[in-house]
């Protein structure tokens, strides 16, 4: 059926990274085992970006034959919150991926890593620093200048013992003493000039509780968190480039485990923003209306908005892996998820803009059944009967009372297919007393029914309409892209992403009508449906109104 994107891996040239992980394993290293993970910081949703490195972690190890642990990376509990947890286990899975019983928590390793904060310290290689963040980062120079030594660096190993168990007590206030590695304050890479591995923080941690005063820095964590699960491959985005002399220090320092470090480019995409700090923002400030509003390019907001999962693995997979930052052009994403929709979305009539037609010889108290194919694009999907009487709505906007030339939809005096149904011919505007066009009469040619008439004409344009009778009722939203410009993120002088959002990125309408068989339509996701000559559309689950029966002239 749908092409997969396991179905098309198998052909291509292998990315650097699949080709240094078969060199691997050809090699013998790690005993072949090929193991990744994925390892999100619990402090916001996961977006599109996260979404590549969960295709590229699950999708190597499935490829292999390894397996890829889920790694909630949650060192600092200032941002971090059980919901943003959650929310990660709930969109991994929705992606596709399982991660079985490998679910782990940097937390897991609090203990671990502070045994190990005390062997690099017995070994002179780590110590306690009275500078305040301010102070350090003056102390720390610059990419032409060497940083300058902490006073604190020649601290004898019993005082630094000492003074680390009083952190971890909690008996310094937050941001007075950092515990830092001693390795070279006139190294050329700024992350090598006594990094911090230990600050304290006084917050309740979601998982450890009170229980830790002091909390590992990300760069403590990160690499000996994989070591400790026995990662071969650590894939991550480049500007981790630089912590890699770092993490091979730890690993070498601490004579344990080494795992890969491989970088790819971060996915970014034009119109868009692909940071959770930003995202939060748009939140915070009431930009948007949540996390998974539909305009965010956040998982949950894109499944909320009828995203499948498998357009998005698709576009990942398409999107392929680079060495140098690129940004990837919208198209590309929408292209993924019309091609995956065209096949698989039922068609539904519906009119975003109801304008009543009554079609005068048409018999009172009658209707016909006529029958409308669900999917031209999948021959098993059927047909289903719609009902079709005197009443009907088109849209207005495929009404002009002045047409141009060459307008095949209606207008005075034209004649116009309705899909699947009959042919009318516009006979007589009605307007109210603004001015303001409240109902078009027309007729039908009862012989066109299914687009063959008697005579043989043809006309040339098919709108869709909805029945009035059994129409029902919704609010459909619209949506565009967030940004009104490509690079949203430029830092152009004076401006700030927030400036450049679209201010039509939500039209809303009110009073749309839609056939009935739309409400059967399963609530939420994985059932997006096509509303023809309109567009692709789902249910909300989130929605606050229920859909109601129109009945207009009832
Ligand atoms: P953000 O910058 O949005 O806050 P992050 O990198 O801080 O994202 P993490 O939770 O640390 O978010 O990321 C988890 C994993 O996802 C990391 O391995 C990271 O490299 C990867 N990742 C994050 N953003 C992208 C992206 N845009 N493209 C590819 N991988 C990404
Ligand atoms: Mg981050």
């Amino acid at each position: 059926m749908v092409s997969d994107t396991e179905e098309c891996s198998e052909e291509k040239p292998l990315d650097f990274i699949r080709a240094k992980i078969k060199q691997d394993q050809a090699s013998g290293k790690n005993d072949r085992r090929v193991h990744t993970r994925f390892p999100p910081e619990p402090n916001g949703y996961l977006h599109l970006g996260h979404a590549k490195s969960i295709c590229l972690n699950f999708g190597i190890a499935k490829e292999f034959n390894g397996v890829c642990n889920l790694r909630l990376d949650d060192t600092n509990p200032t941002a971090e919150k059980t919901e943003y947890a959650e929310a990660i286990m709930k969109d991994v899975r929705w992606l596709g991926f399982d991660w079985e019983d490998r679910l782990f928590h940097a937390s897991d390793y609090f203990e671990q890593f502070y045994e190990w904060a005390i062997q690099l310290i017995d070994k002179g290689k780590a110590y306690v620093c009275d500078l305040n963040f301010e102070e350090m980062r003056a102390h720390r120079g610059n990419l032409t200048e060497p940083g300058k030594a902490s006073p604190c660096r020649n601290r004898s190993v019993e005082e630094n013992l000492s003074l680390l168990e009083k952190m971890k007590k909690g008996e310094f206030p937050e941001g007075t003493k950092t515990l830092r590695a001693k390795i070279d304050m006139s190294s050329p890479n700024l992350n090598l000039r006594d990094p911090v591995l230990y600050r304290i923080i006084g917050q309740t941690h979601p998982k450890t509780g009170d229980h830790w005063k002091i909390y590992p820095s990300y760069d403590f964590a990160h690499g000996q968190s994989d070591s400790l699960e026995g990662i071969t491959h650590s894939l991550c985005t480049l500007e981790f480039e630089h912590h890699r002399p770092l993490y091979d220090w730890f690993c070498q320092n601490l004579n344990i485990h080494h795992p890969q470090q491989i970088e790819f480019a971060r996915l970014n995409l034009n119109y868009t923003v692909m940071s959770k700090r930003k995202m939060l923002r748009l939140v915070e400030e009431g930009h948007v209306r949540s996390w998974d509003d539909p305009r965010m390019p956040t998982l949950s907001g894109m499944r909320r908005r009828g995203f499948t999962a498998r357009s998005i693995r698709n576009f990942c997979d398409r999107v392929g892996l680079a060495k140098r930052e690129n940004v990837i052009e919208m198209e590309l994403l929408e292209y993924c998820l019309r091609d995956d929709l065209n096949k698989q979305a039922v068609r539904r009539l519906g009119v975003l803009n109801p304008l009543k037609v009554t079609i005068d010889n048409y018999p009172e108290d009658h209707s016909d059944q006529v029958d409308a194919v669900n999917n031209p694009e999948d021959p098993e999907a059927g047909m289903r009967p719609i009902s079709f009487s005197k009443q009907i709505f088109i849209d207005r906007n495929d009404f002009m009372e002045e047409p141009p030339k060459k307008y095949f939809r209606l207008a005075p005096g034209k004649e116009v297919r309705l899909k699947y149904a009959f042919y009318i011919t516009c006979k007589q505007v009605i307007k109210d007393s603004q001015g303001e066009i409240v109902e078009l009469i027309c007729s039908y040619d009862r012989e066109s029914r299914g687009g063959d008439t008697a005579d043989g004409r043809k006309v040339k344009g098919t709108i869709q309409w909805v029945d009035a009778k059994s129409a029902i009722s919704c609010r459909t939203h619209l949506y565009d892209r967030l940004f009104s410009v490509p690079n949203p993120d430029d830092g152009e002088e004076g401006k700030d992403f927030i400036d450049h959002l679209n201010p039509e990125s939500l039209t809303i309408h009110e009073d749309a009508l839609v056939e009935p068989s739309v409400q059967e339509l399963s609530v939420g996701t994985g059932n997006p449906f096509q509303l023809e000559r309109v567009g692709y559309f789902c249910i909300d689950p989130e929605s606050d109104r229920k859909m109601g029966n129109a009945r207009p002239e009832s």
